[in-house]
């Protein structure tokens, strides 16, 4: 039976006593991880989210006291009070291993039963049966550190756009659908039956119209909800340092970001990011790394071969480049030796994974040796060695095609798919800025032209002739933050005319009903004296996985759900009764097994 807390309070945490405390009467209060039985003696190891301290009790323990030692097990809930003394086998492996308690009195506040896996860092146990008891999964010290430093990185933020003049602000959940190119999850209204609220994507547009109602600069740590299909890296729903500013052009809004972002890593993990931080261009990203968001841990940049090669002997080549497309390689420097026949196989597999014809390979030894040589003049292979620094010991992959596009993305992944299996070191936090994204993407699906960002971005000025005879070539206020190839940030600077919004709406296909009953306010609100303004979006659980090193969300996120959008502790979503369904004046359609 478990006991009353009583008067008793708890002294200290149990990873905090030192040897400093030595003599001093205390209390702890925690989770038994550990009883250690040895004939007279018994020690628990009691632990909180601080640490572990050891109890102690003895031949000098009263009788009741030591007898309730014997009685405790795993993850019951314990208050120990004692004299904190000098142990006499000592831990090095945790700070609190110089000393313990002797403990005077142990009160039981909460017993428990035997937990279905062990509360270890190293659990095996599988992930469903951990998040099915995620209270316990998170005992484990190492999730309790993630979660904690989480906690850590919010108030960093909070304190820094705060001490910036950042007003918080919080916006709605239940709102009319803010676009970001994701489905809405919607919620459906009891009393305007046959309407629905939709979750925020982002609170974009509030936060624009927080900037119309002159707050200058907004900050929240905001949740956002996207119903997509859930890749490893996401969750539907997702935590935003969201910013947004009055009065700023896009280098005001970076100087922003990267000072909060020097001064997270400085605060929470005293690491030094230099600023500025790197800047390219979109284009200059695919070019040398054929990716929007590049790792720059590591070289290995993509070369152009298409001038070295024209009109070529090698049929391939030759027709990519008549064709208008590109010839591009990567040098594998100094590994010309290191990479087996069977691993350059492999990584011409992983190329037509990634929609490659094949991949054209030369290797330079004694003899030089590759996949296209015969077809070539030996003029022909030294222009390609020259233009791509090519020397003994190194090694080129190459892959042609008449889509110069698909050349660049099929070589980025290829970089890090070789870089992966060179094992190649990559450490530290290799920060670079994205600039002048382009404006549109063209949607191969359906055939049309849509935002790469979101329709409230602005185009640059000097693109704006474009609108209507190139939409390929309209770049946009655009910018992403990326972090060792992960990209953790976007935002740009938002249209403020109410015409420009209503032709930008129009060219994506919205009709001008359709953008008067979905973001009429906004354009209305445009038209009573609305500042220039921009801001971006920062994903807090990617910042802080990058920062914690870690792989997975379910790391950083406290109550995360599985990849099928499902949260196992609460068994969620869930049918409701017949009569919440009734009352929403909707019905359902059940699915046929
Ligand atoms: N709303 C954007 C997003 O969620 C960020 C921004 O443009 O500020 O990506």
């Amino acid at each position: 039976m478990a006991e009353l807390l009583g008067k008793e309070r708890r002294t200290h945490y149990c990873g905090d006593l030192r040897e400093s405390n030595i003599g001093e009467q205390v209390c702890v209060m925690g989770w038994v991880k550990k009883v250690r039985k040895l004939g007279s003696l018994v020690f628990v190891d009691l632990r909180d989210r601080s640490g572990i301290v050891q109890l102690a009790f003895d031949e000098n323990s009263e009788e009741a006291v030591f007898n309730k030692a014997l009685e405790l097990k795993s993850e019951f809930v314990v208050s120990a009070k004692g004299t904190v003394r000098e142990r006499s086998s000592k831990n090095p492996d945790i700070p609190t291993g110089n000393i313990e308690i002797f403990a005077s009195e142990v009160r039981v506040l909460g017993e428990s039963e035997t937990p279905p896996f062990d509360i270890v860092d190293d659990c095996k146990t599988n992930e469903e049966l951990r998040l099915t008891h995620r209270y316990l999964d998170l005992r484990r010290p190492i999730l309790q550190n993630n979660i904690m430093f989480r906690a850590k990185v919010t108030k960093s933020v909070r304190d820094y756009l705060c001490d910036q003049g950042f007003i918080e602000i919080e916006t709605p959940i239940l709102i009319k659908s803010t676009p970001e190119g994701a489905r809405d999850y919607l919620v459906p209204s009891r009393v305007h039956k046959g309407s629905f609220y939709a979750l925020p994507q982002s609170p974009q547009l509030y936060k624009q119209l927080s900037m119309v109602a002159g707050f200058d600069k907004y900050f929240q740590i905001a949740r956002c909800f996207r119903d997509e299909d859930l890749r490893a890296d996401r969750q539907p729903e997702f935590t935003q340092i969201d910013m947004e500013m009055s009065f700023v052009d896009t280098d005001d809004v970076l100087a922003v970001g990267e000072g909060l972002i020097k001064h997270i890593f400085k605060d929470c993990m005293d690491v030094d990011i230099p600023t500025p931080l790197p800047r390219y261009t979109y284009r200059e990203c695919m070019e040398r790394f054929g990716s929007d968001k590049p790792d720059l841990r590591f070289g290995m940049e993509i070369i152009n071969l298409t001038d070295a090669l024209k009109g070529c002997s090698f049929p391939v080549f030759a027709s990519a480049i008549e064709a208008g497309g590109s010839v591009r390689a990567l040098n594998l420097k100094g590994y010309a030796e290191k990479l087996s026949r069977k691993d350059i196989d492999k990584l011409g597999e992983y190329a037509k994974g990634c929609g490659a014809k094949g991949l054209a390979w030369v290797k330079r030894a004694d003899t030089d040796g590759g996949s296209f040589l015969k077809h070539m003049t030996d003029d022909e292979m030294n222009a390609i060695y020259k233009a791509a620094d090519c020397e003994k010991g190194d090694i080129l992959l190459i892959l042609a095609d008449s889509d110069n596009n698909k050349v660049l993305t099929q070589l980025g992944q290829l970089r890090v798919e070789a870089a992966n299996r060179l094992g190649i070191e990559r450490s530290g936090y290799n920060f670079l800025w994205v600039v002048e994204m382009p404006f549109f993407e063209y949607d191969y699906e359906s055939g049309e032209w849509v935002a790469m960002h979101h329709p409230f971005t602005s185009p640059m000025d000097e693109c704006i002739e474009y609108l209507d005879t190139d939409k390929g070539k309209v770049r946009a206020k655009a910018y992403d933050l990326v972090l060792n190839g992960i990209e953790l940030s976007s935002g740009s600077i938002r249209i403020t005319e109410p015409a420009l919004q209503a032709k930008i709406f129009d060219l994506l296909g919205l009709s001008k009903e359709e953008a008067q009953v979905k973001f009429g306010y906004l354009l209305e609100a445009f038209r009573y004296g609305a500042p220039p303004h921009g801001g971006m979006g920062i994903g807090l659980d990617r910042l802080v996985m990058q920062m914690l090193g870690v792989s997975s969300l379910r790391d950083v996120v406290a109550y995360p759900k599985m990849q099928n959008a499902k949260e196992l502790m609460t068994d969620c979503p869930a049918e409701v009764p017949a009569s919440a369904i009734e009352e929403l004046g909707i019905s359902i359609v059940k699915e046929e097994k």
